[in-house]
């Protein structure tokens, strides 16, 4: 039978681990769908292509996207997946449109097939549906699958970013939460920081109807969405299109604040402008304040890359700006303050300040539950939760600093993150309201629970852990101080990251510290010790020492030698030694984390996929 190719080109395959042991990977492959089939291949430069696997069209049972809230471990970030025979293929497409032009085709080619009529809209991950929980790989799916869904009847044509924001909404369009939203009534629909959903309606200008992966529908502020691709600036805070530099400079000096800045249309057309305020620039000998104005540049390569500063390039206006809100990279400060046209500084943390400010008649305190470096934590009460409350003793923060590392710890929001609710100041003393962990803090629950820990759920601690770093990766934040001492245990064992007074933004990839005496020596990798060197490897690092901790069920590590013994057998190359409890596999990862140069060592992203294959096997 003659066969016409309808769509073709390189994306990333997931093993598809046929055999429980068979290990994951991720490959490039050359992908051609004809009438009849879906085949991949390996293109290798001045060789023939070998053809490394055929589906057969009529095969097929379902073909959507999948949504994740994990990093995902490839270079390519919009994956969608085949069901075919009794195997899920997950593919890899290097932007949302490509994926959507791919599920449309496949779509289009198996409608008439006998199709599932239910579907997982999630990875199948360490043995389980991420999206429904069932352990069993080929049970019925969980959301109701649309065969034709996307769209009009023909594969999508290349369509410009600036024509699909006028498609109707049929085409569903991905966007990403910018920050939480809490529904209030049965039609809205709670949104958390950084997760995609599904656009189902756009029509009206304020409120946006959106599908979270479990399914369920409804209306969120347009205002906390952005689209993934496309580089549609109108809806950010920062765009401020009408502004002249003259006007600009003068709303900047008006806010007065380090790093305040806007973006604003060029006076040549299709070209734009970051204006951005410093008090003392160190370049500017008088050290005056001063508006620095950078147009936004973009590559004369194919794929035409934005850029402020060459060296840091990215496909959209808003992910360069991203970027350059965490590091100043080139520019004279980071673009800290968002500035609306209309004055003020926008907030870009997922609350206010005043949602931040919890009320004191709202508390009931309980019992002690522990102390720490800041005072005592205890159990209390808060609109009906069971909370922890942090006391900050007061001589140990001020006020200021303590709304610092509030804010901090609400722009961090995962389910393996210990949750901050809000902070009361007007208490005396100041405290933290915090998520309730039942089950205390790491260290001491696998010292208690010596004898008792199955292999499964000491891995099940690590992959934990591993999944609240990859998000604190993929944010550009480092920890700075992970440890099982700063790990906390919930009611239901899930162990969450807590203690976030250390973490802070990366400024840059790498950052100095002055504050490096303040570190604890034995979980620090060498670069710490030495320069004061941190970056998210230095946290790998870290990792491997509480993975020891976990396989040796709470012991101190390098129990009976003093820092600057330890110090110097690490210079020696030597290593903490393989704990009884831990496979071969777990400690070669341990050995990969404590690897002396940093980028010899794997990223959270790479250790979560890692880890996770080993819990499936
Ligand atoms: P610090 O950071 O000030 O040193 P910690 O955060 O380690 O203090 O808290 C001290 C102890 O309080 C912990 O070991 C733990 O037993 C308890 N604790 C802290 N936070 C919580 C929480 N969210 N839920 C339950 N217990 C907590």
């Amino acid at each position: 039978m003659s066969s016409t190719v309808i769509l073709d080109g390189t994306m990333i395959k997931k093993s598809q681990q046929k055999k429980r042991t068979s290990p994951c990977n991720y490959k490039e492959r050359f992908f051609v769908l004809d009438t009849q089939e879906l085949k991949y291949s390996e293109h290798r430069a001045g060789r023939k292509p070998i053809l490394k696997g055929c589906i057969k069209l009529c095969n097929i049972k379902c073909v959507d996207m999948v949504f994740t809230d994990l990093p995902i471990p490839c270079d390519y970030k919009y994956p969608f997946q085949v069901f075919h025979g009794n195997h899920f293929l997950y593919i890899f497409a290097p932007d949302n449109d490509c994926r959507l032009r791919w599920v449309h085709a496949l779509k289009e080619e198996t409608k008439n097939n006998n199709l599932v009529e239910k579907y997982h809209p999630q990875f199948w991950m360490n043995g389980k549906w991420r999206c429904c929980d069932q352990s069993e790989k080929l049970a019925r799916g969980c959301l109701p699958y649309d065969p034709v869904g996307y769209g009009s009847k023909k594969p999508l044509p290349e369509i410009p970013d600036s024509e699909i924001e006028g498609l109707s909404d049929a085409v569903h369009r991905i966007v990403i939460a910018l920050q939480n939203y809490t529904p209030f009534g049965d039609t809205e629909l709670a949104l958390q920081k950084d997760k995609e959903y599904t656009l189902t309606d756009s029509s009206h200008p304020d409120w946006w109807n959106v599908r979270d992966e479990k399914g369920n529908t409804g209306f969120v502020p347009r205002t906390h969405l952005t689209e993934i691709s496309g580089n549609n600036i109108e809806r950010f805070e920062w765009y401020n299109k009408n502004i002249s530099r003259g006007e600009a400079e003068n709303v900047l000096f008006k806010e007065g604040k380090e790093g305040a800045f806007v973006v604003r249309n060029s006076r040549q057309t299709g070209v734009y402008t970051v204006s951005v305020f410093s008090k003392a620039p160190g370049s500017n000998e008088e050290k005056q304040p001063c508006v620095k104005h950078y147009q936004i540049r973009q590559t004369e390569t194919a794929e035409s890359l934005f850029y402020l500063a060459e060296k840091y390039l990215f496909r959209t206006i808003p992910e360069l700006i991203h970027y350059h809100q965490h590091n100043a990279a080139g520019l004279i400060t980071r673009l800290r303050h968002p500035v609306t046209q209309t004055g003020g500084c926008s907030q870009i943390a997922g609350q206010s300040q005043d949602e931040r400010e919890v009320d004191p008649d709202e508390l009931t305190f309980g019992q002690e539950l522990g102390s720490g470096q800041f005072g005592m934590v205890l159990w209390g009460q808060w609109r009906e939760k069971k909370v922890a409350l942090k006391m900050i003793r007061e001589d140990s923060m001020s006020d200021e600093d303590l709304k610092e590392e509030a804010k901090i710890m609400m722009k961090l929001y995962h389910s393996k993150l210990v949750q901050l609710y809000g902070v009361c100041t007007q208490s005396s003393p100041m405290c933290l309201v915090l998520e309730f962990m039942e089950n205390g803090c790491l260290s001491d629950y696998l010292r208690t629970k010596k004898g008792c820990l199955s292999h499964d759920t000491m891995l099940g601690m690590c992959l934990d852990v591993t999944e609240g770093m990859a998000y604190l990766e993929t944010s550009n934040f480092i920890h700075r101080d992970l440890a099982a001492r700063n790990c906390l245990v919930s009611k239901s064992n899930v162990v969450k990251l807590s203690d976030f007074g250390m973490t802070r933004y990366v400024l840059d990839d790498q950052y100095t510290s002055s504050m490096c005496s303040k570190f604890p020596v034995k979980w620090s990798a060498p670069e710490v010790i030495k320069y004061c060197k941190f970056s998210s490897k230095s946290d790998v690092w870290s990792f491997g020492v509480l993975m020891w901790e976990v396989y040796t069920e709470g012991r101190l590590p390098y129990e009976h030698q003093s820092n600057a013994q330890v110090v110097e057998s690490l210079n020696a190359g030597m290593r903490l030694l393989k704990p009884r409890l831990a496979p071969e596999a777990v400690y070669l990862i341990m050995e990969w984390c404590w690897k002396e140069r940093p980028a010899d060592r794997p990223s959270f992203a790479l250790l979560l996929h890692e880890l996770s294959s080993l819990s499936e096997r």
